[in-house]
């Protein structure tokens, strides 16, 4: 570890280095996992093509993004809307331990409070 690098690790390098990071292991993972997986969110069904493809998004079952397995059994395809109640539900089971609507008691703030007027409305 003797060569200097003229700029240090800043904490703008060490970001920017992490987001390349993150942006390739998700074109790594998004790759493979269209390549296993028929174009369809596999909540609504919601069939999709080269157009639309950027509207369907890879969703970690287990919600670790390094858990990437070759078989894609931690890969889910939804589209950009399930995708989002997906994870709304994942925050309610952590906050709340249930994902049940009734176990959820009026927050003083609740950053989810719009998704979940939304929600309603659409059931
Ligand atoms: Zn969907
Ligand atoms: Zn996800």
């Amino acid at each position: 570890m003797t060569i200097e690098k003229s700029s240090p690790n800043s904490f703008e390098q060490v970001r920017a280095e992490q987001l390349e990071y993150n942006a390739k292991r998700e074109r790594g993972y998004r790759e493979r996992a269209l390549k296993i997986y028929p174009w369809i969110c596999g909540r609504c069904t919601r069939e999709f093509d080269r157009k639309n493809l950027s509207e369907l998004t890879v969703h970690h079952v287990d919600h670790n993004h390094d858990n990437n397995p070759n078989d894609g059994s931690n890969w889910e395809l939804l589209c950009i809307y399930c995708h989002d109640e997906e994870h709304t539900k994942f925050e309610n089971l952590v906050r709340y331990g249930s994902t049940k609507d009734t176990k959820v008691k009026p927050a003083t703030h609740n950053p989810f409070a719009d998704l979940k007027a939304k929600m309603d409305v659409k059931n």
